[in-house]
């Protein structure tokens, strides 16, 4: 995770100055929101994958977690993010921009505290392994439930909130599997731990609607792109059983990429390979994020 330089608060610091103190909120109480964004290798030089989408999600995270006088703009924090890739000179790379409230009160109250902000990069491959991106995994459903949105924010990426997909991560790797399938409160399918799930049925692609789980950029991605391949994706509530009897599963997220499942609690799905559907999304998916698909020009920002 080694890089030359972390961008904090406004100016570049090289890697081992970019510390915090222990006695840091964030550090207490998880009271932090962040971003996960890819820069990719493309013919005209690295290029960030809907830097502006992520921007923006990262700002409504501050703001629906209720920080108060947040010192940096949409500009400032896009060119940020820029800059730092720029800086540790990274082909392709994964970044973190991280909102985290710094010094203050350690009371429960956000506003005795500050807003300090950091942008992290290093090289990173998919999160599930090259090798499953064309292999497929293996997951199962878990027994922890996804946040009710009343008692956390499911559309916030709020640091804390990522103790209950640490749960489950962990629970469904020690278990054997790759990756868990989170349920919401009312027992229907939502994501997982990281990443947002599809199935594909009769050639159609169903995936979860968005009140219970993280509004993935990689999801908005692939619903346009299944448009643009004339495949018909409907959002709507689905049941595990559901998934069970599904041609094709698979799932997407910036740090995983779109990655094949080909079993989910012990029985196979579809053939238990990689589907046509999957295969296809993949594809375009790819071109696009290397700047070779139609939608690569609205969504890339060359660094
Ligand atoms: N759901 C959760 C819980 C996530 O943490 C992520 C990763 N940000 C996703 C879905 C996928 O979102 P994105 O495609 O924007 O990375």
């Amino acid at each position: 995770m080694k890089s030359e330089f972390i961008w904090m608060d406004g100016k570049l610091v090289p890697y081992d100055q970019a510390t915090v103190h222990f006695l840091t909120p964030a550090l207490h109480y998880g009271l932090a929101v962040f971003e996960g964004i890819r820069c990719y290798e493309t013919k005209t030089g690295p290029a960030v994958f809907r830097l502006k989408e992520h921007i923006d999600r990262l700002l409504n995270s501050v703001l629906a977690f209720g920080v108060r006088d947040f010192p940096f703009t949409h500009q400032e924090l896009f060119d940020a993010v820029l800059e730092t890739v720029k800086a540790n000179k990274f082909k392709s790379c994964y970044i973190r921009p991280l909102v985290y409230m710094a010094d203050g009160l350690l009371s429960l109250s956000i506003d005795d505290s500050r807003p300090a902000v950091g942008i992290a990069v290093w090289e990173w491959g998919s999160l599930h392994g090259e090798d499953n991106l064309t292999k497929g995994i293996r997951m199962m459903v878990s027994s922890y439930t996804r946040l009710h949105p009343n008692v956390n924010l499911t559309k916030a990426k709020i640091a804390g909130n990522y103790v209950n997909s640490v749960l489950a991560k962990s629970m469904a790797s020690r278990l054997g599997m790759d990756e868990a399938v989170m349920m919401d409160p009312e027992g229907f399918v939502a994501e997982c731990t990281g990443e947002n799930l599809f199935l594909v049925r009769d050639g159609k692609i169903l995936t979860p609607p968005r009140a219970t789980i993280l509004e993935g950029i990689t999801r908005d991605a692939l619903l346009v792109l299944a448009g643009d391949l004339g495949i018909e994706v409907i959002e709507e509530q689905i049941t595990r059983d559901q998934l069970y009897i599904a041609d094709e599963v698979f799932l997407c997220g910036t740090a995983a990429e779109v990655v094949p499942v080909v079993e989910i609690d012990f029985r196979k799905i579809g053939a238990g390979e990689v589907g046509e559907i999957t295969r296809k999304i993949q594809k375009v998916f790819t071109e696009t994020i290397h700047g070779e698909n139609k939608r690569s020009k609205d969504w890339l920002a060359y660094v």
